[in-house]
């Protein structure tokens, strides 16, 4: 039905009758978007089914990738280009008087997940499948995504997610699949064949039922899998109030949890970790058991991976079935268990370390807090055998201390594997975060830097640069992105360059016209597109952004002779609702943006424009249309960073610390390709652990802080009297914990070569070129090679056998 436009036609009208019962004439622009989704979901079933039988058939091993988020964005789009089939539907589609990009605009973001990290589980999917390799994905299938973020004077309000109300047409239902979960009531002991032994009983059962989506490899037959999970009720549950038990069941897969790094101390997460862990291992051990029989060689057919230490419960739950289930030994369970498991690390801030506290934990899930505790007092035996006396050390490294458990310690002691995400973020893990780990298993660290699927984020994102680029330099780039290098042999070729600036443009068209439609607003797309997306964190540093901002205004406004080009600063960022300081940060730019984008004397020079609602189909438009990629993290904080690289393979520059994966920018790109400023990572830390830092120092002895903290407090923003005190504070009084005053003179200034480097037309395009030139390391298909050769142990060459 796809071969040419004149079969999709046909295909495509017979599907719209069929489906709705109604004319061409009469049908909906959603009608269209169901139609086509369905179309394409029964065409890709056929290959699904065959991947499906493969995998039966043969001996790879196979890879689960569990992650308690993933931020998919829209499937439309980039199904359509991985099939191959863009064409020919759009072509098809115009012949109808249809447009393929409004109809895309229809579909809802899959919104499950929150930033980076679900963003990441996204990307590797589809690196998995485009690679031919064998790995699925596990997760909650949440009723409600990420909320959607609304402007109300300039405050977030948060607005339920409705991703599911028009259905899903991605999604198929197995309700024969179903796994039933147990939580609550209590452990017993029984004597069997002269052994002890154990049952869960008069717990709480839930069912999970799946959802599966297929996930399309480019151009490709391999159709994985990623397996969502819903709570629904028992058939026959054991429980006193049924409407109670209905509510508190399908909650657990209500909500994604809109916070970001810090760790929410809720019970119903710690449950909806659990409902993710059980679920997905349960029905991995069943196909395996109804082929392989006996798990005796589990670990070396399957490695569960484990997305951040969310479900690192798969630990226990795994030993809970090879003890429990299969009747193995301890010794044996944990040789299996710990060779299934490979565990990545997302972050050392030590506030979003997952610790649970007993007292939660054991009552909700007491046969697994039992074999928590046991793997907690085999390892401290262990660790007292080999650290004699060292009560300090096995204190800091047990796995229940202090009345908690702590899911990285466990994730640590219980997996074969552990990487860091970025080689800044890998080092500062082996060298203090988990130093005394890395002491006593240092085979166990390794680094594997993020990267991104260049698929959605340049061939789907970014048609008009991927045609340039492929008259420029072919096609052999698209299957392996190192070979954008060839672009840099164009860097200094005024005729590409113009090219480049002519897509540049454009892009920055497109993007105005969504601002317009969105906002009301105009944007001068003559300016410098200036732009700060990511999650809105004290450590992300937005404020540093702000700051320079208002010094810009503030000169712009007191001295005639200061000139810049002008310039337009995008922000795009979620707070978490119980963010509150982030919150008023989003106030701030929204009252900057109302001050001087109202200013006749600056007009022209300076636009702020906050959009709402960051998101997966929202980031596709702004990465190609920017000139500037904001990177100003505190060093040491941002594990890695995964915007950076979807803006450099887009063109814009790098304006950054030297911080995460900005660092193996700056190796492949090299430093005179962007814009370093800032202390780096080492000094930080030294601050941190030694002191010396005073914030007011630098508030004294610079002109430019005293004023932008002081039209914080003084009226200079008139509608919010003294909301954004506690920033002042922040600064000040609380001596400025991510030093935003320190790096303050050091980001002007490199924001000042920016602006002198853009005033340069033909240098700024060369830097652009080589910044795309050398972006294709950061494609996630590095990264997943890496990951299934040193850690999967996998065959690279899956597709040809
Ligand atoms: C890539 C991406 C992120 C991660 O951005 P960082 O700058 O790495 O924090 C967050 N949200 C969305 C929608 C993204 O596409």
């Amino acid at each position: 039905m796809f071969s040419n436009k004149e079969k999709f036609k046909e295909a495509f009208l017979k599907k719209l009758e069929s489906m709705y019962g109604k004319s061409f004439q009469e049908s909906t622009s959603r009608d269209h978007y169901h139609t086509l989704g369905n179309m394409v979901r029964e065409y890709i079933s056929a290959n699904w089914i065959a991947t499906n039988e493969r995998n039966r058939a043969k001996d790879e091993k196979q890879v689960y990738y569990l992650s308690i988020e993933f931020l998919l964005g829209r499937l439309l789009g980039s199904n359509l280009l991985n099939l191959g089939i863009q064409q020919v539907v759009e072509d098809g589609l115009k012949e109808l008087g249809l447009e393929l990009s409004a109809i895309e605009e229809i579909e809802s973001d899959a919104g499950l997940g929150n930033g980076g990290l679900g963003r990441l589980a996204a990307c590797f999917l589809d690196s998995l499948a485009s690679l031919d390799l064998p790995g699925h994905g596990c997760g909650i299938r949440y009723k409600h995504g990420l909320f959607d973020q609304k402007f109300v004077d300039g405050y977030q309000v948060e607005l339920p997610e409705q991703w599911l109300r028009h259905g899903n047409v991605w999604e198929v239902r197995k309700p024969d699949q179903a796994v039933e979960i147990h939580f609550w009531g209590k452990v017993e002991s029984y004597r069997e064949d002269e052994k002890v032994r154990f049952r869960h009983i008069k717990g709480e059962a839930i069912t999970a039922v799946p959802y599966d989506m297929p996930i399309v490899g480019y151009q490709t037959k391999t159709v994985n899998m990623l397996r969502l999970w819903s709570a629904e009720p028992a058939p026959f549950p054991i429980h006193k109030n049924i409407m109670q038990y209905k509510r508190e069941t399908e909650a657990v897969s209500e909500f994604l949890y809109p916070d970001d790094t810090h760790d929410e101390g809720k019970i119903l997460r710690l449950k909806q970790q659990y409902f993710l862990v059980a679920a997905s291992i349960g029905s991995i051990v069943r196909s395996y058991r109804k082929k392989n029989g006996s798990l005796l060689d589990f670990h070396k057919r399957v490695t569960i991976h484990i997305n951040d230490t969310h479900p690192v419960l798969a630990i226990p739950e795994l030993m809970r079935i090879l003890l429990d289930e299969e009747d193995m030994s301890w010794e044996l369970a944990w040789e299996i268990t710990s060779q299934t498991i490979s565990y990545t690390n997302h972050t050392t801030l030590s506030e979003a370390l997952e610790k649970w506290p007993i007292n939660i934990f054991q009552p909700l899930l007491p046969r697994i807090y039992m074999i928590v505790d046991e793997i907690n007092e085999r390892f401290c035996k262990e660790l007292w055998n080999k650290y004699p006396g060292q009560w300090g050390r096995i204190e800091n490294m047990a796995i229940l201390a202090h009345g908690l458990v702590k899911m990285a310690h466990l994730a640590v002691v219980g997996s074969f594997s552990v990487n860091g995400v970025a080689k800044i973020h890998t080092e500062i893990l082996k060298n203090r975060e988990m130093n005394l780990f890395y002491e006593a298993f240092p085979d166990k660290f390794n680094n594997k830097t993020n990267g991104i699927t260049h698929r959605r984020w340049l061939l789907k994102a970014n048609p008009h640069l991927t045609s340039l680029i492929k008259d420029t330099i072919g096609i052999g780039w698209m299957k392996d992105t190192t070979q954008l290098r060839q672009l840099d042999a164009y860097a200094n070729d005024s005729a590409f360059l113009e090219k480049l600036n002519n897509v540049k443009k454009k892009r920055k068209e497109i993007l105005g016209e969504r601002i317009r439609k969105q906002t009301g607003m105009v944007i001068d797309t003559d300016s410098i597109i200036d732009v700060q997306v990511k999650r809105l964190h004290a450590y992300k540093r937005q404020l540093l952004n702000v700051l320079h901002i208002m010094y810009l205004y503030n000169k712009l406004r007191e001295d005639s002779s200061f000139t810049i080009h002008p310039r337009t600063f995008i922000f795009g960022a979620k707070a978490s609702p119980g963010y509150y300081y982030a919150k008023r940060v989003i106030k701030l730019i929204n009252s900057l943006a109302e001050k001087v984008n109202n200013d006749p004397a600056i007009k022209g020079c300076l636009k702020v424009v906050f959009l709402e609602n960051y998101r997966v189909s929202l980031a596709e438009d702004i990465f190609p249309a920017a000139d500037v990629s904001e990177q100003i993290s505190t060093a040491s904080k941002e594990a890695s960073g995964t915007g950076n690289m979807k803006f450099m393979m887009n063109g814009a520059l790098t304006i950054g610390t030297l911080d995460g994966a900005n660092i193996e920018i700056k190796e492949e790109v090299g430093e005179e390709n962007m814009f370093i400023f800032g202390l780096t990572a080492e000094e930080v830390l030294n601050f941190y652990q030694n002191g010396g830092y005073r914030s007011s120092e630098y508030y004294h002895h610079d002109k430019r802080i005293q004023q932008v903290l002081e039209q914080l407090i003084n009226g200079f923003f008139p509608d919010v009297h003294d909301h954004f005190e506690p920033i002042h504070d922040s600064l000040l009084m609380q001596n400025d914990e991510y030093f935003v005053l320190k790096d303050f003179s050091s980001y002007i200034d490199a924001q000042g070569r920016v602006d002198t480097t853009y005033k340069d037309r033909n240098r700024w395009l060369t830097m652009s070129a080589k910044n795309i030139a050398y972006s294709g390391f950061f494609s996630s298909d590095r990264t997943i090679k890496h990951y299934a050769k040193d850690i999967w142990g996998l065959e690279l060459s899956y597709s040809k056998s």
